[in-house]
């Protein structure tokens, strides 16, 4: 399977780790406990459908009574492991991670899960989002002498856990009370000779599922999307929900709040772009969700135009939408190579002058002399959208309208999302009218903000849209902030 996830027109690469000018998602997290299952094996297809969310590293610690094995290394999950791997991977339950390194180093010490020994045994974490206070849990845990190997915030739960279990707590005391010291993102599921945790953070920032297996008695898993429970069968129970920690043993599964003032905020964009389209969120596939997020922004801002497309693979259901809403004709302006996953090979001098299209090329036949709407769900630095449009127009295309399915991104992420730093960000520095003659375009028109969380059907107030807003929903502590965060900027969304 080749990940849905981010498009790149060319390869002009720039130093920043985030290559493909688009948002990058953190990691994904899977855990099943099944006895009766090769839980290696269904462990790899549960992440081989998060592969989306992270593409640096991949790793699996297997439980078999007291006993820990473990594999992990950089690559794709389809790199990293093989059959011959996953058979040294025996047991009765099984964590497993998927990495891109936003706190930490891109290095294979990095990769997860992070295993930690303790009193009662050895405990293997995996972890989805960021945590805001990591300097201060670091400077807390490096005060008991701790030994920290690597420089991710995921290895520092792991030993809060820890550090609470040599003091004389049981698992779930210990993981509360970590828990209590972590501030920021964070879904988990963590693997104990006992059971495994799933636990998500007070804001439920990054999301994270239950799923059940066919069988009797009843065998529960845990992952970041519902992609990953399809994939080995599983049926899809609820999320765990905010502040809420699930406790999955051989009797079934138990739950506690351990957070008793949850206040969701869920990250709106997981919903538009980052968590796969087949997945499912507030009981419907983000597939749907996206063609609402077309149809609200073709009601917004409409337009006369010939064909409507979508930057493939993202931008399609708003296109769809888009095209539903307007009545303009939905096709396929650009042809998407599938068969390519992220390279860090420059092309060459020759090559780039040539305009060689690595992975989208516009249909010049379908393009040409039309009035075409290009759809794609955000632009970050702008570059990849520049060079895009200019692609069209050189195809043929006589006017080009582009139309972004969510607001201006003026804010960097500190909850796992890698956006680059505030300056970075396209929309933090010019306005939109500044964007679309940056970018070359006839029009240009984001979604509203009100727009995009009035599609989720939900309560609005249940949603982080900091990148949108700067409106944080977990402080983030001045010296982290500096880090990143760099201009104030107000918000408008169309040039017509
Ligand atoms: S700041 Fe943006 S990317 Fe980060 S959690 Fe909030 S909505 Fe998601």
């Amino acid at each position: 399977m080749i990940p849905q996830h981010p498009t790149t027109f060319d390869l002009t690469m720039n130093s920043s780790k985030n290559l493909c000018d688009k948002p990058e998602e953190a990691c994904g997290v899977f855990g099943i406990y099944a006895p009766e299952q090769d839980v290696a094996k269904m462990t790899y297809f549960g992440l081989y459908a998060l592969q989306h969310r992270g593409q640096e590293s991949a790793g699996i610690a297997t439980f078999e009574g007291p006993y820990v094995h473990q594999h992990k290394d950089m690559g794709l999950v389809s790199q990293v492991f093989s059959e011959a791997i996953l058979e040294q991977l025996p047991g009765n339950m099984a964590v497993g991670h998927t990495r891109y390194s936003t706190t930490g180093s891109s290095r294979k010490v990095n990769a997860q899960p992070a295993v930690v020994d303790t009193r009662l045994g050895t405990l293997a974490l995996a972890h989805n989002g960021n945590l805001v206070n990591t300097i201060q849990l670091r400077e807390e845990l490096l005060k008991t002498n701790l030994h920290l190997v690597t420089s991710t915030d995921s290895e520092m739960i792991a030993h809060a856990i820890a550090e609470e279990i040599n003091t004389g707590a049981g698992w779930l005391d210990a993981a509360t009370h970590a828990f209590h010291r972590c501030q920021g993102a964070f879904s988990l599921v963590i693997g104990t000779p006992d059971g495994i945790m799933g636990a998500r953070d007070p804001h439920g920032i990054r999301p994270l599922v239950i799923g059940k297996l066919d069988s009797q008695p009843i065998r529960y898993v845990l992952a970041s999307e519902t992609c990953a429970l399809d994939i080995i069968g599983a049926e899809y129970i609820r999320d765990v929900e905010p502040g809420e920690l699930v406790w999955i043993t051989e009797t079934g599964l138990a739950s506690l709040f351990w957070n008793p003032q949850p206040q969701r905020k869920l990250c709106i964009f997981e919903m538009i772009y980052f968590a796969r389209p087949d997945s499912l969120m507030h009981n419907e596939t983000l597939y749907s969700y996206r063609m609402r997020l077309g149809r609200t922004l073709a009601q917004e801002s409409p337009i006369d135009a010939d064909i409507v497309f979508g930057v493939p693979d993202s931008g399609i259901p708003a296109a769809i939408g888009f095209s539903q809403k307007s009545g303009i004709v939905y096709g396929e302006g650009l042809i998407k190579n599938r068969y390519v996953g992220r390279t860090f090979i420059q092309p060459t001098q020759s090559m780039r002058e040539a305009g060689i299209k690595v992975k989208l090329n516009p249909l010049k036949d379908v393009l040409s002399g039309k009035r075409v709407v290009i759809i794609d769900d955000s632009i970050v630095r702008g570059t990849t959208s520049r060079k895009l449009v200019k692609a069209l127009r050189e195809a043929g295309a006589r006017e080009v309208h582009m139309r972004i399915s969510s607001p201006p991104v003026t804010h960097p992420c500190f909850y796992g999302i890698d956006t680059d730093t505030q300056d970075q960000l396209i929309a933090a520095t010019k306005s939109v009218s500044e964007i679309c003659t940056h970018l070359e375009v006839d029009t240009l028109a984001y979604l509203s903000w009100e727009g995009m969380l009035a599609a989720t059907g939900e309560d609005t107030n249940g949603f982080c849209s900091a990148c949108f807003t700067g409106d944080y929903p977990v402080a983030i502590p001045q010296q982290v902030k500096s880090s990143k965060l760099i201009l104030e900027k107000a918000n408008q969304y169309a040039v017509l």
